[in-house]
């Protein structure tokens, strides 16, 4: 019995009358860049997840970038994020002209160590970014309050938690501004690259969004630099038959994330992840950390023969990178629990519809490679 990391196939059948229906009405009214989908998209994200505005743009890593820019975060200017994330969230800082500043994560979560970030306050410090990593929201509340006290912006990456909570409030309601992507293997994904931000400040909303469409506000009359960063409406029309679906898929999730603590909880060698209690996690990815990375490489193997699919969340931790090493002024710091993550982390396959026995057929693999 095969079991994808992801099973994207089943969940495009399970929608097939009413996506390919949203296709072709698209198709037919042959508006495909904006328009009335996009709009309706927007609409309904900030309605999902609580704020006053929304603006669809690219991808994820743009919504970062355009939130950070229209901020004026650029040469100068330092942005505390975590280690543990996708690159991306490091590239749209770097790509602002500022600098990022790592601080270490916290064990079991990976999210970043709340505690750890007032010591890398400094006077560039502009901006805290951080992610709430595989799903789960960072402990937001001691962060916004060190925010405060030391007049910062907080920026959430929620690429990977569309529709987590914290303290009964949604990702991306957090701070001043959340990025969200529409990768296709997100929680909520579409066919193709899309991103949006959600915020309650209208006029970040409107900067956000003036710097997404070449600066304008006006066709054709440019009132600074922007880029070109737009959601198409087919990405758009597909989000919006998906969106609905969103909670059940994430409950389902949580379900699937509940299965492999109970079948794993006596399984010796094996970290699973912790969920704090003060929200819902949705579990973009179900991460287990290995002993060391001689086990992790073997437990990955015998799943892999096993047909199950699974990979390392992240092989490498971020301020270890080559491409940071190359940036002007960047002093690698040590983080140990980044680093010993390395190698270490990786996912089992936990997605809407997997069923408790392909789950048992994971687990039973992972027992006979370790031994349990
Ligand atoms: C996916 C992801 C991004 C980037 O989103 P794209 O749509 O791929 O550009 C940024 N940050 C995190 C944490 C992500 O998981």
């Amino acid at each position: 019995m095969g079991v994808p990391l992801l099973d994207l196939k089943s969940q495009y059948r399970e929608l097939k009358t009413e996506l390919d229906a949203a296709f072709a009405e698209v198709m037919e009214n042959a508006a495909f860049i904006g328009g009335p989908k996009v709009t309706a998209l927007e609409d309904a994200i900030a309605a999902y997840v609580g704020t006053a505005h929304s603006v669809a743009c690219g991808n994820g890593t743009d919504a970062l970038f355009l939130i950070m820019a229209a901020l004026g975060i650029g040469k100068g200017d330092e942005v505390i994020t975590t280690p543990f994330t996708f690159f991306a969230t490091v590239e749209a800082i770097v790509h602002t002209g500022a600098t990022p500043v790592f601080v270490d994560i916290e064990p079991g979560t990976y999210n970043m160590d709340v505690a750890q970030v007032e010591a890398a306050i400094t006077p560039r410090t502009k901006t805290i970014l951080p992610v709430h990593i595989f799903g789960q929201c960072v402990d937001m509340d001691p962060l916004l309050e060190i925010a405060d006290r030391h007049g910062l912006i907080v920026v959430e990456d929620a690429c990977q938690a569309i529709g987590a909570t914290y303290k009964g409030k949604k990702a991306g309601s957090l701070a001043r501004a959340a990025a969200f992507s529409f990768f296709p293997s997100k929680n909520l994904g579409c066919a193709g690259d899309g991103g949006i931000i959600t915020t309650d400040d209208e006029a970040l909303a409107a900067a956000c969004r003036t710097m997404a469409q070449h600066g304008t506000t006006k066709k054709y009359f440019h009132d600074s630099f922007g880029v070109n960063s737009r959601l198409d409406a087919l990405q758009a029309a597909i989000l919006l038959v998906k969106l609905p679906h969103l909670d059940a898929w994430n409950d389902q999730r949580r379900a699937a994330a509940a299965v492999y603590d109970e079948l794993l909880a006596d399984v010796a060698g094996l970290e699973l992840p912790v969920v704090r209690e003060y929200g819902d996690a949705v579990f973009h990815l179900y991460i287990v950390k290995a002993a060391d990375t001689e086990t992790a490489e073997r437990v990955m193997r015998a799943l892999n023969e096993a047909g199950i699919g699974t990979a390392l969340y992240y092989p490498l931790a971020l301020h270890e990178q080559e491409a940071l090493a190359k940036l002007p002024g960047f002093q690698r710091p040590f983080l140990p629990v980044a680093e010993s993550c390395d190698g270490r982390t990786f996912a089992l396959p936990c997605y809407p519809g997997i069923t408790v026995e392909q789950q048992r057929e994971v687990v039973r693999v992972v027992e006979e490679t370790l031994g349990a």
